[in-house]
């Protein structure tokens, strides 16, 4: 039994870097996934000629020239620049906001004319520290976009009032004075061409990795725990201890994936329902992923619906606030304490609102100080 160095739990990104890593300097590496694929969230598998996010929407971005470097080992990108459209109602805003969403907004036309509209509308927060979400959107840019753009979509998103939500998940808004629709300011972005798997794939392909899909570490902790010098655990940090500090909270996601029989259902690869009342947060048509590659007649789009979680659901996103902070900090020291040979890693390993090239960074890290 004791022929492997490392066994890694979760076959996402954060446990294949570790692993691909891990073998390149000669170690022998099992991966156990829960699911029946690997590839965790970035999974997408092809469908009619494109790529299925079957996990929602994965845009890869990074202003890190070695992440990005390190990616591009494993895949061609191709230059697919994230420009979401909000429907607000029936209305279409570009996103971010920018001079696009200001002119259909306010029927402004140059920057000085949405500057002035702007500073107007942060009036009403003059002089006050935003307290809240709803404060901070208000005082960066004003009621009319924080009514008819974020308020919706947050209060769906998070399952929470704005107004009860800590201000930073807004704070780092991209607010433009230009006509330019790309949202993120990233260096780099794109689109692994041929999907994210082949990603996970390659990371996985050495001979010194063996990996097993459909198998659940929870199901024999202890033998395992056993068995393997050293652990790379990407679960729930609090579900390893047995929840034995408290629950973390965790937002979960659900999708509903159709095939519609038309060309170009939205004309664009991601579409957000910023209203309250719509019950999903986006739907993503992912041909357009791909520079509309596909069928002619019929495409693939996804309704993404934010949903509550609790234990057994799927965990998407960690809530980094002030209270599940402090508490992941006392498992992480729980984890110092008394496991100090697993690794934890990823989203969920790490309690961190990760993007891919930051979870990528986190494992290379990880590497760094395993094997220094
Ligand atoms: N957001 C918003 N309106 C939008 C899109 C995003 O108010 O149309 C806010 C919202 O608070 C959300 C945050 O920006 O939680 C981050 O959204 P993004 O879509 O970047 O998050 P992802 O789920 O893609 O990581």
């Amino acid at each position: 039994m004791k022929k492997y160095d490392y066994l890694v739990i979760g076959a996402g990104l954060f446990g294949a870097t570790f692993a691909y890593e891990a073998a390149k300097r000669g170690k022998r590496v099992k991966v156990i996934e829960k699911r029946d694929h690997i590839a965790g969230n970035i999974y997408t598998r092809e469908i009619d000629g494109i790529q299925v996010h079957q996990y929602g929407a994965h845009i890869f971005h990074t202003s890190n020239k070695k992440i990005w470097d390190y990616v591009n080992q494993f895949a061609e990108f191709n230059r697919y620049t994230n420009s979401p459209v909000a429907n607000y109602k029936g209305h279409m805003y570009n996103l971010p906001f920018n001079m696009n969403t200001f002119s259909e907004m306010w029927g402004v036309r140059t920057p000085q004319e949405a500057e002035d509209k702007i500073n107007e509308q942060r009036q009403e927060m003059a002089g006050k520290k935003p307290q809240n979400l709803e404060e901070q959107a208000i005082s960066l840019i004003g009621r009319d976009i924080y009514e008819k753009l974020i308020k919706g979509y947050t209060e769906k998103q998070w399952g929470q009032k704005a107004t009860e939500l800590p201000a930073f998940i807004i704070r780092r808004l991209p607010v433009r004075l230009t006509y330019d629709n790309n949202y993120f300011n990233d260096l780099y972005q794109g689109i692994p061409i041929g999907g994210y798997t082949q990603i996970v794939e390659k990371m996985l392909a050495s001979d010194l990795i063996d990996v097993e899909t459909g198998v659940d570490f929870f199901a024999k902790k202890d033998e395992y725990l056993k068995d393997y010098p050293k652990i790379v655990f990407t679960g729930m940090i609090d579900q390893f201890f047995d929840y034995q500090l408290g629950e973390l909270q965790y937002r979960s996601l659900h999708f509903e994936t159709e095939e519609k029989p038309v060309g170009n259902y939205q004309g664009n690869a991601v579409i957000n329902y910023t209203d309250a009342e719509t019950p999903y947060t986006r739907i993503i048509e992912h041909k357009h992923f791909e520079f509309s590659k596909g069928d002619k007649d019929k495409t693939i789009i996804t309704r993404e619906y934010p949903a509550d979680w609790h234990r057994g659901d799927e965990p998407y996103y960690p809530v980094n606030n002030q209270r599940n902070n402090e508490l992941y900090t006392k498992y992480a020291q729980l984890a110092k304490e008394k496991a100090d040979n697993v690794i934890f890693g990823g989203r969920l390993g790490q309690y961190r609102y990760y993007n891919m090239d930051q979870v990528l960074g986190a494992a290379l890290k990880s590497v760094d100080q395993e094997f220094k």
